[in-house]
């Protein structure tokens, strides 16, 4: 029977490290800002944003919140973001994605100054991780780090196989498991043979967004498991990319869903908010 990796307890510790930090901070005089935008009004947006909002205020970081209509131009919202890039008073930006169609992404994220790029998607902070440098780093996959570190896994020297190769999490993923001195091999839909890579990795990463799709015959016996899919089934419960009940008795650690990986995304952002004040 694995042990289960409690996303949960370990996000409820960093809030409160950060909760510290903030205080001492604010008895300096320091108080830190992060601007919220939301272009439209998607609601699985709303409901991220309004959770973002919630844990800035636990925290005691001052949240400002843009909420601005669909028909926002691309032209009105990267105004917006350079005006916050020059306001000292915000240490943070955050836009929440997506952004409606008619806005480009990408242009939307490089204006962002890699400064406040607390999301961590900035060109910049996409590089400064790969050659090992200072930057910010996607929240998710940095929450999957203090995950492992906090239930005192080892990376270093260790088979690690990610499945997904996204911007926001697989990729990202990879070269943190690098940078803890972990052997790192990234699988994706193209990868022949994806049960037996998978098998070699005593730490295995599934961020493929397929409901249940790794069972226990991809696992290696005694192997940990970070379950970052998240998904609804058809009883309107939640579940991730792994198959628990299969892999559970077979891993040595495993993160369920929810209470997993998903709690730390928002850990970690308000936790790369407070680096952006402390730069
Ligand atoms: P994505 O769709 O951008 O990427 C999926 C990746 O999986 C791709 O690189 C693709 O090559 C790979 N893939 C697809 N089918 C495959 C297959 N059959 N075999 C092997 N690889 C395959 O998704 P994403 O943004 O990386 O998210 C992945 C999952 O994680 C989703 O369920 C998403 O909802 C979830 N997610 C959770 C959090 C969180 O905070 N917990 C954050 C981001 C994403």
């Amino acid at each position: 029977m694995a042990t289960l990796i409690d996303g949960k307890r370990i996000s409820q510790e960093i809030k409160d490290e950060l909760k510290e930090k903030v205080s001492a901070l604010k008895e300096q005089g320091k108080e830190i800002g992060m601007a919220v935008i939301q272009v439209g009004n998607d609601p699985a947006s709303t409901v991220y944003v309004g959770n973002k909002k919630k844990a800035c205020a636990y925290i005691g970081i001052r949240s400002e919140s843009y909420e601005l209509p669909e028909e926002t131009t691309e032209e009105e919202l990267i105004e917006l973001i350079e005006k916050l890039n020059q306001d000292d008073r915000i240490h943070g930006i955050l836009v929440q994605l997506p952004v409606p169609k008619h806005i480009n992404e990408d242009k939307v994220i490089k204006a962002i100054s890699p400064n406040k790029d607390v999301d961590g998607f900035h060109p910049q902070s996409v590089g400064a991780l790969s050659i090992g440098q200072k930057g910010f780093v996607s929240c998710t996959p940095a929450g999957i780090i203090q995950l492992l570190k906090r239930s005192n896994i080892e990376i270093e020297g260790k088979e690690c196989v990610v499945i997904g190769r996204s911007n926001i999490v697989g990729k990202p993923m990879a070269l943190l498991l690098l940078r803890e001195n972990g052997t790192v091999t990234v699988t994706h839909s193209k990868t022949k043979n994806l049960k037996e890579v998978c098998k070699r990795a005593d730490i295995l990463v599934v961020a493929i967004g397929k409901p249940k799709m790794i069972d226990a015959s991809y696992v290696k016996e005694g192997a940990v498991v970070i379950d970052v899919g998240i998904h609804r089934n058809e009883n309107n419960k939640l579940c991730g990319d792994v198959d628990f009940e299969s892999v559970e008795p077979i891993a040595s650690a495993i993160t369920p869903v929810p209470g997993g990986v998903g709690p730390m995304t928002i850990a970690m952002l308000m936790n790369n908010c407070v680096e952006a004040a402390l730069m």
